[in-house]
């Protein structure tokens, strides 16, 4: 400061324009600040603060008239010089790679050492002359004349320091251009473009000796750049009204939305998804599986099915709401492939719909249960209906609708069918003797006594008081003579158990056979009666059948 101590100052055209510009650099940091949030925003911040820092130190060199005071603020200047290329290529770097942690404290130090160092080369260079030759000098002898710098090699080494972070930002954005496409590769080639400027405008001055007010205007091409960038990011967003249009939307939606980046942390809700959770402030960034009320349960779909499309059902435990969640994934796409930046999560409340179906499927399951009652029922009905309750047979109700299905298998295979009609013999003496009681003992026994000889496809019929009707399908007349003699001998052979002992009783029956003595029910059983009578007629328990 010494330097500065005897030296004159003037408030010249170039100062005044000077200090505009920083107050314009610095109310646009603010605008930035309180802006959306975008990647890499603090260092975007940090990168005006050093334009501005540059600035100052621009400026106090135009206005100081003395030519130690100018030097002496040039070198002040270097800190600002070399952290807006370093923090330029890290918040581009940012930018494009949707990295949203700040720089840690650790990077930001670890970026500042090289400026420091190069700071205190220039600020100790009237010790070493390394940084500025001898022959640093004003141009004129006019008062305040601008100064020609000799450069010297730590001059030299400081603009390669520079040089190699310009390149590293030139490529980012240009790698993110070439790698994208449509909206997004005009996008980052617009990045690409501004980016350049205050590289020419640098080169411009270095190599031809350009300046603006005498002055190199590296710094007012970067508080160019830093004021193209912010409409960019911020004030256009390149996409023009679209993002905004989709924000109202967004807010004026009733169904909760969250948007999560790849780390599962919040980084966008809209108000509905707010007052869901109970949140007002300080939620952005906030990892979801501790937001209130929904958070952890969506962690868990997520976990589940990470890139579902379709609709799940979300239960909310601790609020019996329920909701549809739809799950987005957030890419961007590029030549190697997709890049997911994030989830969005859409939520539908579909709790007055999941409780009606909840009760219809409860009314469904009740009228299933009574249909089923019902048909069992009417089950019973038709088994009581068709089935007599002494001896548990057909009955005469069944007979039609078995013969009718019979014949119908008959005709289609060319079979035949008999028929026995079976007569108990002197029953009605049995009766008087033992008594009706033992008497229907008497019919239990024999009817389980035919059942036991028959075969699957046959079917007897209790079709009056001790009358029975046996159908034979497929058999022929010779096949049902032997088995109803079988029959007849071995019941005349077995005594039936009744409540009061033992009792024999014999049968007599008629055959007849389909189609040969009839093609209906009614005319095969008036053969089968004669055939009884005649049974009845020759002395009983025996089989008879008349000649075809
Ligand atoms: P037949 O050898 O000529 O046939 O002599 P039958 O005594 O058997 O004569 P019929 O067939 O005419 O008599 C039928 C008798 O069967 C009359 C009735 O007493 C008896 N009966 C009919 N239904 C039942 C019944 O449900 N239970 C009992 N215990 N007896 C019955
Ligand atoms: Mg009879
Ligand atoms: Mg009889």
């Amino acid at each position: 400061m010494n330097a500065c101590g005897d030296s004159a100052w003037a408030l010249t055209a170039p100062v005044l324009l000077t200090i505009c510009v920083c107050c314009g650099v610095l109310l646009l940091a603010r605008w930035v600040k309180r802006q959306r949030y975008f990647p890499g925003r603090e260092t975007f911040i940090v990168l005006h603060l050093a334009s501005i820092w540059w600035m100052v130190a621009a400026g106090l060199e135009m206005a100081a008239q003395g030519p130690q005071c100018k030097v002496f603020w040039a070198s002040m200047a270097w800190p600002g010089i070399l952290a807006v290329p370093t923090f330029w290529a890290m918040f581009l770097w940012q930018y494009v790679n949707s990295v949203r942690q700040p720089l840690s404290l650790r990077t930001t130090l670890g970026l500042a050492v090289v400026p420091l160092l190069i700071w205190l080369m220039a600020l100790s260079n009237p010790w070493h002359g390394l940084f500025y030759g001898p022959g640093t000098a004003p141009l004129s002898d006019a008062p305040g004349a601008p100064i020609r710098y000799q450069h010297g090699p730590l001059f030299y080494a400081a603009a390669a320091y520079l040089y190699l972070f310009m390149a590293f930002s030139i490529g980012v954005v240009l790698r993110a251009a070439l790698v994208s496409y449509g909206v997004h590769r005009r996008h980052f080639m617009a990045f690409a473009v501004v980016t350049v400027f205050p590289w020419v405008a640098n080169i411009s001055y270095v190599v031809f000796g350009w300046m603006l007010f005498g002055f190199d205007p590296t710094p007012f091409s970067f508080a160019f750049t830093l004021l193209a960038f912010a409409w960019l990011i911020v004030g256009v967003r390149l996409f023009d009204l679209l993002p905004v249009a989709r924000h109202l939307l967004l807010d004026a939606l009733l169904d909760p939305v969250l948007v999560v980046d790849a780390q599962l942390r919040v980084i966008e809700a809209n108000p509905a998804a707010l007052k869901l959770s109970g949140l007002s402030g300080s939620w952005q960034g906030r990892p979801l599986a501790g937001w209130p009320v929904l958070g952890a349960d969506l962690q868990v779909l997520l976990a589940a099915q990470p890139k579902a499309e379709q609709e799940q059902l979300l239960a909310l435990a601790n609020s019996a709401r329920y909701f549809e969640v739809r799950i987005r994934a957030i890419e961007r796409t590029t030549h190697r492939g997709t890049l997911v930046l994030g989830q969005m999560l859409y939520l539908r409340d579909v709790t007055q719909r999941h409780l009606s179906e909840l009760k219809l499927a409860e009314a469904l399951a009740v009228s299933e249960e009574r249909l089923r009652i019902i048909s069992d029922l009417h089950e019973q009905l038709r088994e009581q209906a068709l089935c007599d309750p002494l001896t548990g047979l057909y009955n005469r109700r069944y007979l039609d609708e078995f013969f009718a299905r019979e014949l119908a298998l008959a005709q289609r295979e060319r079979t035949p069918i008999s028929l026995a009609l079976i007569d108990l013999d002197h029953f009605k003496r049995l009766n008087d003797e033992y008594g009706h009681l033992e008497g229907d003992d008497v019919l239990k026994g024999v009817a389980q006594h035919l059942l036991e000889n028959l075969r699957s496809s046959d079917a007897l019929f209790r079709i009056g008081g001790e009358e029975f009707l046996l159908i034979l399908p497929r058999a022929d007349g010779q096949e049902a003579r032997q088995r109803l003699d079988t029959i007849c001998r071995s019941l005349a052979a077995h005594p039936m158990p009744t409540r009061g002992g033992a009792r024999y009783v014999t049968l007599s029956a008629g055959l007849a056979l389909w189609p040969e003595q009839g093609l209906a029910l009614d005319e095969l059983l008036q053969v089968a009666d004669a055939a009884l009578y005649q049974a009845k007629h020759e002395g009983r328990n025996r089989v008879c059948a008349l000649p075809s």
